[in-house]
């Protein structure tokens, strides 16, 4: 390679850590998303949340803003956050990105009162499996007998405003969670003793209807990705696209289109790209690249807006011909400036992985 070349490469450049959330039914990870979501959109200037196709980012202002002062912007120089809208595992382990986990991070959302359940070791086992961090989100506190709620406060201080009854309570369950996970081998602790978030996993005790706990929440994943993930986030954000298929939908006028999490580069309208298919690697044109429209625009007969071109790491509707073999799961890639052959040959070796571990699970 030549250096001076590898240099232009700007490979200082951060991309959003991808978030995954995981967890036992009913446990509350669709709430969660959803609180995260909508106190986003009211924290934030309009516009400064994007809803991006299958994953909603959260910008480090208004993860900032969300999370008061245990989230200061100037510490930080990742993004903000990519949450993947579909929750639970299935779609967490088929989710897969050169080999590894599309997650960067997960939280496992245990329901305080109901503990470990069956899924959540199910859970635990493709976290460990994928060697993905995680955070323990122990959910529902608001259930907790005689409970206070102060609406989006940070834990210690609604912690603090809780009867000694509560708290205890409250304290018998996160401890009963945090034997469970010793139990299942992971060393545990509420989060703020966690010296170490490399060794030990943090607890942290939220509420998805409440919205308690989400800024301590918010400040962990920030906090967890700065300290451990810096250096797998840095990307050549202007290079070839890399992402994995979440979706092969039909939309009107566009045909089978593609909802795809991009976490490496740029896919730009007109990119020629390789995408894995039913019959092997289908190699087509990005036709267009669709967003939904932002909520506070005024609905108009488009439900999509069209965008030139997609920066790592975001979710994106890509359309282009004959993606009607193309799979959920697959990998996508941009041959820009590369050899096709090349391409072709990664796309296979990733579909071939995925071939071997559907065997293995199923
Ligand atoms: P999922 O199956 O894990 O996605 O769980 P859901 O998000 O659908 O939540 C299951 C049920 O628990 C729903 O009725 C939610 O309203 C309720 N729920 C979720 N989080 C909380 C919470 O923090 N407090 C209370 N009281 N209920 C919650």
């Amino acid at each position: 390679a030549n250096p001076d070349t590898d240099a232009d490469a700007d490979p200082g450049s951060l991309r959003t850590p991808i978030v995954a959330v995981l967890g036992h039914v009913d446990h509350g990870k669709t709430s969660l998303l959803d609180k995260i979501r909508g106190s986003a959109v009211s924290e934030g200037e309009a516009g400064a949340i994007t809803q991006h196709i299958g994953a909603t980012a959260v910008p480090l202002d208004t993860v900032s803003s969300m999370a008061g002062d245990l989230v200061m912007a100037d510490d930080f120089d990742l993004p903000g956050l990519l949450f993947i809208d579909t929750p639970g595992h299935h779609s967490f382990s088929t989710l897969r990105a050169r080999g590894g986990a599309l997650a960067d991070i997960a939280v496992l959302v245990v329901d305080v009162n109901d503990g470990f359940q069956p899924q959540t070791e199910e859970a635990l086992d493709i976290l460990q499996r994928t060697g993905t961090p995680f955070v323990v989100a122990a959910n529902k506190i608001d259930t907790t007998p005689g409970w206070n709620p102060q609406p989006d406060a940070p834990v210690q201080e609604t912690y603090d405003s809780q009867s000694d009854r509560a708290r205890q309570m409250l304290d018998e369950n996160l401890y009963e969670i945090i034997g469970q996970l010793s139990d299942a081998g992971f060393s545990a602790d509420l989060y703020w003793r966690v010296q170490n978030f490399q060794g030990n996993i943090g607890v942290v005790p939220v509420s998805a209807m409440t919205g308690e706990g989400i800024p301590d929440l918010l400040a962990v994943l920030m906090g967890l990705s700065q300290r451990y993930m810096k250096t797998e986030m840095e990307i050549d954000l202007g290079g070839p696209g890399k992402g994995t298929v979440l979706e092969v939908k039909d939309e009107k006028g566009f045909g089978a289109t593609l909802d795809v999490v991009l976490y490496d580069g740029t896919v730009t309208e007109g990119d020629r790209i390789v995408v894995g298919g039913v019959e092997g690697p289908i190699v087509t044109e990005v036709r267009a690249l669709l967003r939904p429209r932002a909520l506070s625009e005024i609905r108009t007969e488009a439900e999509f807006e069209r965008l030139d071109s997609v920066q790592a790491a975001s979710g994106v509707k890509l359309a282009a011909p004959d993606l009607d073999d193309a799979m959920a799961g697959a990998p996508v890639r941009v041959v820009r400036g590369r050899h096709l052959e090349d391409v072709i040959g990664e796309v296979e070796a990733e579909l071939s992985e995925i071939e071997v571990d559907t065997q293995e699970q199923g």
